[in-house]
């Protein structure tokens, strides 16, 4: 799985954990192309049928690239055709030689989960994808450190579940000052988070008349996906993603901090608060430093 330091640089560059935004467009990349080419490609069809198809986020990720990219469903519906009588096969075989459905289901819980989609090929791709980015950025921060180790600062930095993933690497394990950098990096960011949360709910209070900055205003959705990852399904720039763009090659998001107007320091619309909710005729105000 070949990076190129131009994506990497690229995700570095953009909005919230560049690996979650790797792997998203990779998983994008993989649907498009096994959609587009691989369909009927024994060994995909194999793996596809065995785990009856795919995991919840990864078939409605399938469903967004399909209406993204408007390929029609015919791809989907040849990979879709032959998980359907095995499905069917399964269940009648599982009810014989007595049709009694809720007795089976009370009795034999675990025959349960061999009708359960389970090993997604697509969520093997997500975490190979998830290493395989954290192995090519550690190789370029150790074979370019001044480059790299600033625009890893100059970034969002990582969500926690992939910065575990990067302290758990072998280079970075080998490495004690490259590691020590990271885990630094990574203290400071969680401390500023800490203050700007704190800062927001302070400033919201009725009786404290600070101006409430776009960071603050702007912590609590970080602290969803520095805690979790991102969720590219959720309507937010921050989340921009390549399904937007309508060609049916799939070219990753440029949209970047500069584009965004979220990110130039205003929030376009308050979210809720006690200060907007007690005075009404004077909304709360934000600054707009970025
Ligand atoms: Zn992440
Ligand atoms: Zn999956």
């Amino acid at each position: 799985m070949p990076f190129l330091t131009g994506e990497l640089e690229l995700a570095l560059a953009t909005p919230g954990c560049s690996i979650c935004r790797i792997v998203r467009q990779h998983e994008e990349r993989w649907i498009f192309h096994t959609l587009w080419e691989y369909t009927g490609d024994p060994g995909v069809r194999a793996k596809f049928d065995a785990s009856y198809g795919l995991c919840h986020p990864h078939a409605y990720l399938m469903f967004q690239v399909v209406e993204g990219h408007q390929l029609g469903g015919s791809g989907v519906a040849r990979m879709y055709e032959t998980v359907v009588p095995k499905y069917r096969e399964k269940l009648a075989e599982l009810l014989r030689p007595k049709n009694m459905l809720k007795r089976w289901l009370r009795a034999k819980p675990q025959a349960l989960t061999e009708l359960k989609v389970k090993g997604c090929m697509l969520c093997r791709v997500r975490r190979d994808t998830a290493r395989g980015a954290v192995f090519f950025l550690l190789q370029a921060l150790q074979e370019d450190p001044e480059t790299w180790h600033e625009l890893v600062r100059k970034s969002d930095g990582f969500c926690n579940p992939h910065l575990l993933l990067i302290l758990k690497d072998e280079q970075a394990c080998g490495n004690p000052a490259f590691w020590q950098f990271l885990v630094d990096d990574h203290l400071q960011r969680l401390e500023e988070l800490e203050r700007q949360l704190y800062g927001f709910q302070r400033k919201q209070s009725y009786d404290v008349d600070e101006e409430i900055s776009a960071e603050e205003a702007r912590s609590w959705q970080e602290a969803i996906w520095r805690f979790t990852g991102m969720d590219f399904n959720c309507d937010h720039p921050v989340f921009a993603n390549g399904l937007s763009q309508r060609s049916p090659r799939f070219r990753p998001s440029t949209w970047g901090r500069s584009g965004s107007p979220w990110h130039a320091g205003t929030p376009r619309r308050m979210p809720w608060s006690y200060r907007s909710r007690q005075r009404s005729s004077a909304p709360a105000r934000l600054s707009t430093a970025a």
